[in-house]
């Protein structure tokens, strides 16, 4: 399997190097050269396989010669083993149609952790024979963050500087990035947006004078081994509801468009995905993307559901590159303009192309805390407000009424408390693995929002190549 960047001006990779390399060196993000096919049988033969089972049959198609079978399996079955239930990523029935799909069984109590135990492990797997040492750069709006450092720290190889918006994040969120004591993690918080962070990432990976010193790579959803893990749940959940024989919709809460993205994945390899719902909070401009070809950057506003407090997102590159039927010559030209103004109207057949497949929701603050208390007093399940967003989509969608819906459950009640009993008048309680979470010390530096500040700053502490 050989993998391509959406601008066509990078090397091809195979799995090992787009895992280390993240970013591609055009500026774009690398995809499979072709989405390998299941057959229906194939899918079909995914019935009653345990979570790590159905990961390895789902990956192995996308890691070619990288990493021999046994490996693979032993990797998946060891970062699967870190989930507090059983089934990993388990199903919930709400009503006749509706239904979660639980992704916050992790470590950190939020999806992020689905993919980024699995990568912790490539990582080092790939980076201890070869002596090489990877300087991981990242920006979260609090999930990512907390799941990577989770999942690296005290790693050999691999040194982690990661950015946050400076009291954006909830302090779960932060105290879970910042009271982990490990010599190789930086926690840098930032003052601006997700997005300020996010452009300072990029304008790092782009900035020969780091690149050149440092092997600089990626854990947010760019990476395309953490897609490729988020893959699997889309085939687990729709293979116990009845696929390959029945078609399923997912509603997905969509920040940087990685987990929609995925599920687009799943729906070309073969899955019967009926649609794939994309819910964004108000922060909406995948919805004017998706809705109205309207792609323009607003500023960001704050909301109770600050992992999709994202008005820029990376993923939705990876779709437009097959849109524009894999052009990429055209899709640097699209980006670039994008980048100059902040403005692309998406064309009309590339629109109608995706409306096949996706339908979107903007859903605001006071239709977030009534499904929050929809969840809660007609369905007996406290949910997140991710998750509220998700499922406000799902309830809105105009879909056949014999096609079940997973909302997947992108965080636990518990990571955004306070938001939980502001609108349902219950407080959830922490899981058992993260009791004292709030009696640890915590430990970061406070950068302003300035390129050389945070560039100085990682140059100083990273291990060189
Ligand atoms: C990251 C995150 C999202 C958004 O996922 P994307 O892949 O960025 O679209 C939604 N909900 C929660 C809880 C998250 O952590």
């Amino acid at each position: 399997m050989r993998y391509i960047s959406t601008r066509g001006g990078a090397p091809a990779l195979d799995f090992r190097g787009v895992t280390l390399a993240g970013l591609a060196s055009d500026g774009g993000l690398y995809v499979p050269e072709e989405w390998p096919v299941l057959s229906k049988d194939e899918i079909a033969a995914l019935s009653g396989l345990s979570y790590a089972d159905t990961a390895f049959a789902i990956c192995r198609r996308f890691t070619g010669d990288s990493i021999p079978d046994a490996d693979l399996k032993r990797l998946i079955d060891e970062a699967y083993a870190s989930f507090d239930h059983a089934a990993v990523t388990p199903l919930v029935q709400l009503d006749a149609r509706h239904f979660l799909l639980e992704l916050f069984h992790g470590p950190t109590l939020a999806f992020k952790d689905v993919a980024l135990q699995f990568l912790g492990l490539l990582f080092e797997h790939f980076l201890k024979d070869a002596g090489r040492h990877l300087t991981i750069v990242g920006a979260t709006s609090g999930d990512t963050g907390s799941a990577a450092i989770q999942a690296l720290a005290g790693r050999e190889h691999v040194d982690v500087f990661m950015l946050h918006p400076e009291g954006r994040v909830s302090d779960v969120q932060r105290r879970q990035m910042t009271t982990v004591m490990a010599p190789n993690i930086h926690n840098i918080a930032i003052s601006g947006t997700f997005d300020d962070a996010q452009a300072m990432v990029k304008r790092m990976f782009g900035d020969t004078d780091v690149t050149s010193r440092f092997e600089i790579s990626a854990v947010n959803s760019i990476n395309w081994a953490r897609l490729m893990a988020q893959v699997v749940y889309y085939f687990y959940a729709a293979v116990r509801l009845g696929a390959p024989h029945r078609e399923v919709a997912f509603s997905v809460p969509t920040g940087n468009f990685g987990d929609v993205f995925a599920g687009y994945v799943a729906a070309r390899m073969g899955l019967p995905v009926a649609r794939l719902i994309v819910a964004t909070n108000i922060n909406d401009i995948l919805h004017r993307a998706l809705s109205a070809g309207d792609y323009s950057a607003g500023t960001v506003t704050p909301t109770a559901a600050p992992s999709m407090d994202i008005q820029v997102s990376s993923n939705f590159e990876r779709l437009l590159f097959d849109l524009a039927g894999r052009d990429g010559a055209k899709l640097t030209a699209m980006m670039q303009a994008f980048d100059a103004s902040k403005m692309l109207e998406i064309p009309a057949d590339m629109r109608a192309q995706a409306a096949e497949r996706f339908t979107s929701y903007r859903v605001d603050e006071d239709e977030m805390a009534l499904t929050l208390r929809w969840a809660s007093e007609m369905a007996g399940n406290i949910i997140d407000p991710h998750t509220a967003i998700g499922l406000a989509a799902a309830r809105a969608a105009d879909l056949d009424p014999a096609i079940p819906v997973v909302t997947l459950a992108t965080a636990h009640p518990a990571k955004f408390r306070d938001a939980v009993e502001r609108a349902t008048g219950v407080r959830p309680v922490l899981p058992a693995r993260l009791s004292g979470l709030f009696d640890r010390e915590e430990s970061f530096t406070s950068l302003p929002g300035d390129y050389a500040a945070v560039r100085d700053f990682v140059t100083a502490r990273a291990t060189p190549r």
